[in-house]
């Protein structure tokens, strides 16, 4: 089962400015940042009750930020589910026929493991699915 929505993901142009937008947007500095290198990512993190926000800038024009950036403008990038259990929910959606961009988790930020649903097979949103490690 799906616990929560554990975080919305937002892809940001310039840092620097997004994270003192969203720190005065909530009255709040954030809980953490941290650098993903193999996403090519920074993020920065808010706590909002029992959900956070995740600030999403590329680091590199390889990075997915940089080409939805590229496509779609600043904007909800993701929305992340938390779950007890992620090859169990992995495994019920593949039988659902939803697909997956990775399958298998992999180490996402703030101590996760994570995987991501193709927005093909979930109305063009993008999904992510996350374990607390
Ligand atoms: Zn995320």
């Amino acid at each position: 089962m799906f616990d929560k929505i554990e975080h919305i993901g937002i892809a940001v142009k310039d840092m620097a400015v997004s994270k003192n937008l969203f720190s005065l947007l909530l009255n709040q500095e954030p809980y953490k940042e941290e650098a993903v290198s193999s996403e090519n990512v920074n993020t920065v993190f808010f706590q909002t009750g029992e959900s956070k926000i995740e600030l999403l800038e590329a680091i590199s024009s390889e990075s997915a930020i940089a080409k939805f950036i590229e496509k779609k403008g600043e904007g909800i990038h993701h929305i992340a589910f938390a779950v007890k259990d992620i090859l169990y929910e992995v495994d019920r959606l593949k039988s659902e026929g939803f697909v997956f961009i990775n399958e298998t988790p992999k180490q996402g930020a703030d101590n996760k493991l994570v995987v991501f649903l193709h927005p093909k097979s979930s109305n063009s949103v993008l999904i992510e699915l996350c374990q607390e490690r």
